[in-house]
This record gives C-alpha cells, sequence and structure tokens, in this order.
C-alpha cells in the first residue's frame, strides 16, 4: 500500500513505515512540532478558561 506524505508529499509505503503517514521522522516531526506550537499558544492564555472553569 502507497501513501502520500502529508508533509512533503513524497511516495512513502504504509507497511514497515515507523514513521507514517509520514515518510520519515523528520516529516513527523515537523507536524508534532506544529502541534505543540498550537498547544503552546493554547497554554498562552490559560485566565480565560480558569475563569470559565469557576464559574
Ligand atoms: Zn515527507
Amino acid at each position: 500500500m502507497q501513501l502520500t506524505c502529508p508533509m512533503c508529499k513524497e511516495k512513502t509505503t504504509w507497511k514497515e513505515n515507523p514513521w507514517r503517514p509520514f515518510c520519515s521522522e523528520r516529516c513527523k516531526l515537523i507536524d508534532l512540532g506544529k502541534w505543540v506550537l498550537e498547544e503552546y499558544k493554547i497554554h498562552e492564555e490559560p485566565a480565560e478558561e480558569e475563569k470559565r472553569e469557576g464559574t
């Protein structure tokens, strides 16, 4: 089974691919880094969520 890496659009395989659905560790880390950055943005303003939970 072939798939296209969502990060760099390279063709890669599903089987025996520890980085799926990415083609390589690099692409997986780029995607992970993206999520970490998103999380970081959310955690930057925790005040509003704390307020909501208090009420
Ligand atoms: Zn890739």
